[in-house]
């Protein structure tokens, strides 16, 4: 048996609005952003809306974003042994040579990564019509464009 080249697609849950959370690496302020609109970012240069500093867009994932990825990635590499040792075991079993201990299925996965959503609300850079969510406080103070770093007020 050989698993290799196992490549999955980690789908980060959304809100309601369709947002997700993003933690700046630099100043740790929280916001949030559209899930299809981050699809169509740059990837290598994401501005933080509340501090303006630039970094790869890896690096403003939330600790809850990649503790979430890696227990999918767990999970579905122990549904992969799972399923291949659950043949082998029934096979064994109904010849009767063999009892082999199961191997246990892997337990769902609890998604909790909506824990402080109220403080956020929805703001908008006109420049690169880019919606965000932040704190009030940060809003009042006018968010960086995430895209391209702008600071315009808006209208
Ligand atoms: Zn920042
Ligand atoms: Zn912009």
């Amino acid at each position: 048996m050989k698993i290799s080249n196992v490549t999955f697609k980690i789908d980060i849950p959304l809100d309601e609005d369709g947002f997700f959370s993003m933690q700046c690496p630099y100043c740790n302020n929280r916001f949030k952003i559209n899930g299809q609109y981050f699809k169509t970012l740059d990837k290598d240069e994401v501005f933080c809306p509340i501090c303006g500093l630039a970094n790869k867009v890896s690096t403003f994932y939330t600790k809850e974003t990649i503790d979430l990825s890696m227990s999918i990635a767990k999970n579905y590499a122990e549904e992969i042994i799972y399923n291949a040792f659950k043949g082998f075991n029934s096979k064994r079993r109904t010849k009767g040579i063999i009892k082999t201990k199961g191997f246990k299925k892997p337990s769902p996965i609890v998604e909790s990564l909506y824990e402080n959503d109220d403080t956020l609300i929805m703001a908008h850079k006109e420049c690169c019509n880019v919606k965000l969510k932040v704190t009030v406080l940060d809003k009042w103070l006018t968010p960086y464009c995430i895209k391209c770093g702008g600071y315009e007020h808006e209208r």
